[in-house]
């Protein structure tokens, strides 16, 4: 592995100065406030892919190049098998052997954030300090992200959570896994929405007098620490399926801050077997309207069955643009379409009749666009499945008419009392907490 170029890092708004992908990690955004991207995508042949390998195995040698030259190279194999305890299959339809779900819900919180979320504390635990304060990693959750971060840290030595999540706009069983972890895990219920949330933590990210006083870091999608292991999925779903059928897959994927498609694009940028990714948005059309012919808009976001994307000012654009500089390439390149709420639930239906299966609201945000696809489409195409439908058991059952099964360790956090702390929308009140709060 030492053999590999050291790969360096910049922000999206400059080309200077680089750091190593460890810097990276531990500062989440810039210095100039941009995201970090690296100085050129690394490419990757796949003959270096073990085809008996885990998904741990496959995330180590695909992410081998985006660590060469840093501190942590040496450690990616037992980060990466620390953090995929758990496995992402990819599953044919019953009767539909040329669609899939690439199941990402199997993680200790039920979403696919918690492949990013630990792949990011094994790096941080991992990572050198001079500062003997606590390192407090803010969070703005629209639902999954805030679990899914408490989780991965959950009693980690010198770190804390701070989760900002939009009071009343998560489930409530969202809601009660952010506030059940308690110890060094703090849920703050924000009065706004999810950008509100998202805003207020740049802020303080972005106050380098507070960052003095209390040393931040972010565990946002905007974070490298998360996005990179994002790719393994792809990279190891898209693998197994062009060994066996010769073809590349395509993926549809529910979208929202862009974190989890933008590794998709990211891995089919590095040569992995990936034909055509198509976004999925709910009512929040950003995306759908710039993919249309539209100048990029974000706006607010709006409340809708999918929680987990009502985003208006999707975080990762910024690195979209950049791996994409030409915008009618770059809209040429990829597909997005917005779905509403009710169309959201017509597909949810169609699928729990037709495939006997009961998927997330986002998840059939993703089968919505598959209905779309025309009758003559016979490619592959994986839909990602990016939580299991009983963390939103207030939308399904109602629908369906039925309980939805809880898997073990959602049940058990549920089981655990839960509390957060209310706060206004306000940047300066969220300093104001922070400095007060400090060193807990
Ligand atoms: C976070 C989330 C999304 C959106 O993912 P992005 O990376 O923000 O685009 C979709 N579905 C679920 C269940 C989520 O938790």
């Amino acid at each position: 592995m030492s053999a590999l170029e050291p790969l360096r890092y910049h922000s999206t708004r400059s080309a200077t100065p680089t750091v190593l992908i460890s810097q990276a990690i531990a500062a989440g955004l810039a210095p100039d406030g941009g995201l970090y991207v690296p100085a050129a995508l690394p490419s990757i042949d796949l003959a270096a892919f073990d085809p008996h390998g885990s998904l741990a195995d496959t995330a180590a040698t695909l992410l081998a190049p985006f660590f060469a030259g840093d501190a942590l190279t040496d450690e990616l194999p037992a980060i990466c098998a620390e953090a995929f305890t758990f496995d992402a299959p990819l599953r044919p339809l019953p009767a539909h052997p040329h669609t899939l779900m690439l199941e990402l819900f199997h993680g200790p919180t039920s979403a696919f954030k918690d492949f990013g979320a630990r792949f990011l504390a094994a790096c941080l635990r991992r990572l050198p300090r001079d500062d003997t304060r606590a390192l407090t990693i803010l969070v703005a959750t629209s639902g999954d992200t805030g679990a899914a971060v408490a989780a991965a840290f959950h009693r980690q030595p010198n770190l804390r959570v701070v989760i900002l999540y939009p009071d009343g706009l998560v489930s409530p069983r969202q809601a009660h896994q952010l506030g059940c972890f308690g110890d060094n895990v703090q849920a703050l219920r924000v009065a706004g929405r999810f950008d509100d949330c998202q805003r207020m933590v740049k802020a303080a990210l972005n106050d380098t007098a507070l960052q003095a006083d209390v040393p931040l870091s972010s565990a946002n999608s905007i974070s490298l620490g998360r996005l990179l292991p994002q790719m393994s999925y792809y990279a190891h779903a898209s693998l197994n399926w062009w060994r066996e059928h010769g073809t590349p897959l395509n993926f549809i994927v529910p979208t929202g801050n862009l974190g989890n498609a933008m590794a998709c694009l990211w891995a089919r940028g590095m040569g992995l077997p990936i034909g055509d990714v198509q976004l999925a948005c709910n009512a929040n059309a950003t995306l759908p309207e710039f993919f249309a012919g539209a100048a990029y808009q974000p706006r607010e976001a709006v409340a809708t069955i999918a929680n987990a994307m009502d985003v208006g000012a999707p975080s990762n654009f910024e690195r979209l643009r950049w791996t994409f500089p030409d915008e009618a390439q770059l809209r040429a390149l990829l597909h997005a379409q917005s779905v509403d709420d009710e169309t959201i639930r017509a597909a949810l239906l169609r699928h729990a009749h037709e495939h006997g299966e009961v998927v997330c609201p986002h998840t059939a945000t993703a089968f919505a666009l598959l209905d779309r696809h025309p009758a003559s489409d016979d490619r592959p195409w994986a839909v990602v499945a990016t939580a299991h439908p009983a963390k939103f058991e207030t939308v399904l059952e109602p629908l369906l008419g039925q309980p939805i099964a809880v898997p073990s360790a959602l049940a058990t956090m549920l089981e655990r009392s839960a509390t957060a702390k209310s706060i206004p929308a306000d940047d300066e009140r969220l300093k104001r907490w922070l400095r007060q709060h400090a060193d807990r």
